[in-house]
């Protein structure tokens, strides 16, 4: 079996005396693409914020790499090689898309692969080649999510996380972007994706996490419950 690169045990987390998460166990695993689906405010946000170390959990542990990573910062992960696109793509919308890019690398001083790595992040989405120079705040939401992604593989990173990429975006936007998530994990980086588009997100993935209320209450093999009627009834309209 492949090696666990994030395991999640007991996870809560609460906002003031509101609990988000309740205690969740998930894990992920080498090579994987995984997907944590489930309807608004079910608590996806809040628990890939906890892993990345941008919001204080309650009780639990995240292991990463078999070490608990429980109160390190999203600096110490990325070093760490675990990178975030967060929900709302989060570009520094004063920069130009190459300085974006840059900062995705700022971990990094190796100075010739950074420039290789930026005509590859340019070669999956020439759209950004052409505006190169441009602001990020005057890009479309869909421009500005290939940066947010393009700017997080620029850390290398070995377990990629995305936060609803294809929130708000136009359909064929959405195609090219889960096309984009299934290439990088056809490249070895290993993928946990949170999405409401829960159909797309199933198509695409290994294995499959229900999240309801706090509580994960459905799991495994992502294209049987693609074909689970209590799945299709519940988040894919039928
Ligand atoms: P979405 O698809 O909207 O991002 P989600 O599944 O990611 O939904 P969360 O954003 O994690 O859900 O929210 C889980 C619960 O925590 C919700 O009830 C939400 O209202 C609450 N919550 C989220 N952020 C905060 C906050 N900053 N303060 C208080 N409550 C919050």
């Amino acid at each position: 079996m492949a090696k666990t690169l994030l395991k999640v045990t007991g996870l809560k987390v609460a906002y003031g005396g509101i609990q988000a998460v309740k205690g969740i166990d998930f894990e992920v695993h080498e090579g994987e693409l995984v997907s944590l689906i489930g309807s608004n405010g079910a608590g996806k946000t809040t628990t890939m914020k906890a892993i990345t170390g941008s919001l204080p959990i309650n009780d639990g542990d995240i292991e990463y790499l078999g070490k608990s990573i429980r109160g390190q910062g999203p600096w110490d992960l990325v070093k760490q090689g675990l990178a975030m696109v967060p929900e709302g793509r989060g570009v520094f919308t004063r920069m130009t898309i190459i300085e974006n890019l840059q900062m995705g690398a700022y971990i990094r001083n190796d100075k010739p692969e950074i420039q290789a790595d930026i005509d590859k992040v340019f070669t999956i989405f020439p759209r950004l080649k052409e505006r190169r120079d441009q602001l990020a705040g005057t890009l479309s939401g869909g421009e500005q999510q290939m940066l947010a992604m393009g700017r997080a593989l620029m850390s290398r990173p070995k377990v990629l996380l995305m936060d609803e990429p294809s929130m708000g975006l136009a359909p064929i936007m959405v195609d090219k972007i889960f096309e984009v998530v299934r290439d990088v994990y056809a490249q070895g980086v290993t993928v946990l994706l949170v999405e409401q588009n829960a159909s797309r997100a199933l198509a695409i993935a290994d294995r499959g996490y229900v999240m309801e209320s706090g509580i994960i209450t459905m799991s495994g093999d992502a294209k049987t419950m693609l074909h689970d009627p209590k799945v299709r009834a519940a988040y894919l309209g039928e």
